[in-house]
């Protein structure tokens, strides 16, 4: 493991922070418009909640931070103290009144009026004068204005919404659907069916504002996760290059080390030859034994001397080397392990970030990543390649009749059914609520149509079990090969347009665009 490696590493993680931040922004500002809607919704349900709700809208604005937070808090109590009240002033009037006046869709202030000339009606008839009496008949008759029409991304979601009623759908649903078309990453996976389960039909009216309440925490937790693990990755790079640069101490210090003694070496052996010489000088100097002897213990002591101070020199510097190398060993295997461990953190976390909770197919921003790779090698090479885009038949009316969670098992068989049909280099993803997308490589439009028709066999033939009963359930298939100079957007369009004709022409079928 090097340096270089690492710094790779690095960058490697980097990237995929900024392609989740991409998208975290795109949910924020999915979520952003959602809260917005969710409070014009909610708007003149009640006078006293209306300004809350102009709170939660200014505050979104600014983006999710805690300023939000407070409001949203806001909302929750005023929400509560309504819920009471409104109990109480509903309880002494009886089911047909509440039914009578919910189907009418009156503004909070006029159904107020209404409840006033019921009671009065009901109570003492012969006190009614005949305005009032003409002003109630007025109330109960009055056309109801024509709906609002919004367009864009909202109308996907609200016009998916599984019980749209004439009064549009209400804060509850529009939030389920949002929770099921956004592709959230694979670990929210059980929090986010919480959150859905929380919406579901027994589910408060205002059950919404404390499941976005969670949603924002859950989301902003994740956040400071991916920051956590970019913190720990730049702590290890600069323990790593603290460890690089010991390292290079060490080796220099080694280094001089070894020249030292090899100087001292060269000193010792010119100080042995100088005795040497001094010693033949002396042998021919030398009178009697006597002083020749005194002259060659004196020059063998020196030599000796010399050479057990060369020894010790050598003998210390093998010790103290001995020691530093050894403690720089045991540092980098410490090292090496933090930096596997590190690795497969790094790895799981990128692997999870690009599963989708529900199916366990790669998600959108798997998709994403891939179908660039596959761009890229289709240019390169221009092998055949193809896009398929699928959508589930009328999946509303089978979460309508069988529950979401049963609407959830059914998109995790026919999952199973897509991806057992497809060969290991081909690709599949969710892309969005009921939506798969598949990239065949090597395959051509009509071989594409063929296999496309085989999985979309294999989904009606296998159906899916709700309360151990067989529930049929079909999907259909858009189909575009790559054409030269076209963009990955202008294929999927016209995958997309196949999908829309295939679905025209009685859907359970696959078309080729
Ligand atoms: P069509 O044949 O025209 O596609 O009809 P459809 O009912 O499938 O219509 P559409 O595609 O607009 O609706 C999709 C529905 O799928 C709406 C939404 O409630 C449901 N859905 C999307 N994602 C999920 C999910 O993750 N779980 C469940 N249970 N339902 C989902
Ligand atoms: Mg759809
Ligand atoms: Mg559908």
């Amino acid at each position: 493991m090097n340096e270089k490696d690492w710094k790779q590493r690095y960058e490697d993680l980097l990237r995929q922070h900024e392609s989740e931040e991409d998208a975290n922004r795109e949910l924020e500002g999915l979520l952003t418009r959602t809260i917005i809607r969710l409070t014009l919704a909610a708007n003149g349900l009640d006078p006293r909640l209306d300004p809350h709700l102009k709170g939660v809208r200014d505050a979104v604005r600014g983006g999710i931070n805690d300023q939000l937070k407070s409001k949203l808090n806001a909302l929750s109590d005023g929400l509560l103290h309504f819920s009471e009240e409104t109990g109480a002033s509903e309880s002494d009037m009886s089911d047909e009144y509440v039914r009578l006046l919910d189907g009418l869709q009156l503004s909070k202030k006029k159904a107020q009026e209404a409840v006033q000339l019921i009671r009065l009606l009901s109570d003492d008839p012969s006190q009614m004068d005949d305005e009032q009496f003409s002003r109630l008949v007025d109330l109960l008759s009055r056309d109801r204005p024509a709906k609002e029409k919004k367009g864009g991304l909202f109308e996907r979601l609200l016009g998916s919404a599984p019980s749209e009623k004439e009064s549009g759908p209400r804060p509850n649903e529009i939030l389920l659907n949002l929770l099921e078309q956004a592709s959230w990453p694979g670990h929210w996976g059980d929090e986010v069916s919480r959150l859905k389960l929380r919406l579901g039909r027994e589910a408060s009216g205002d059950a919404w504002t404390e499941v976005l309440h969670d949603l924002l925490e859950l989301s902003a937790k994740s956040y400071g996760q991916v920051q956590m693990e970019i913190k720990e990755a730049e702590d290890f790079l600069e323990e790593l290059t603290q460890r690089l640069q010991d390292l290079g101490v060490h080796l220099q210090s080694a280094h001089d080390g070894r020249n030292r003694i090899a100087a001292h070496g060269r000193n010792l052996s010119q100080q042995v030859t100088g005795h040497v010489g001094d010693l033949g000088a002396s042998v021919q100097a030398a009178t009697d034994l006597q002083q020749l002897k005194f002259a060659v213990r004196e020059r063998i002591t020196l030599i000796q001397s010399n050479i057990e101070d060369y020894l010790r020199e050598e003998h210390e510097w093998h010790q103290k080397s001995e020691a530093s190398e050894k403690e720089l060993k045991h540092r980098l295997e410490k090292l090496e392990k933090e930096s596997s461990e590190l690795r497969s953190r790094m790895v799981e976390a990128h692997h999870m970030a690009l599963i989708d909770a529900v199916t366990g197919l790669p998600n959108r921003l798997a998709y994403e990543e891939r179908v660039e790779q596959e761009y890229a090698r289709w240019k390169r090479f221009n092998d055949p390649l193809c896009m398929l885009v699928w959508d589930i038949d009328d999946f509303k009316s089978i979460n309508d009749r069988f529950g979401h969670q049963a609407g959830d098992k059914a998109l995790r068989v026919i999952a199973n059914n897509l991806q057992a049909r497809l060969r290991i280099t081909d690709f599949i993803a969710r892309y969005g609520g009921e939506e798969f997308v598949c990239l065949l490589t090597g395959t051509s439009g009509d071989e594409a149509l063929k296999v496309a028709d085989e999985m979309r066999n294999s989904v009606e033939s296998n159906g899916f079990h709700s309360a151990g009963k067989p529930v049929t359930v079909t999907i259909s298939c858009g189909i575009a090969p790559f054409q030269s100079n076209e963009s990955i957007d202008i294929v999927f369009s016209r995958a997309d347009k196949a999908l829309y004709e295939a679905k025209k022409a009685g859907k359970n079928r696959c078309h080729l665009g």
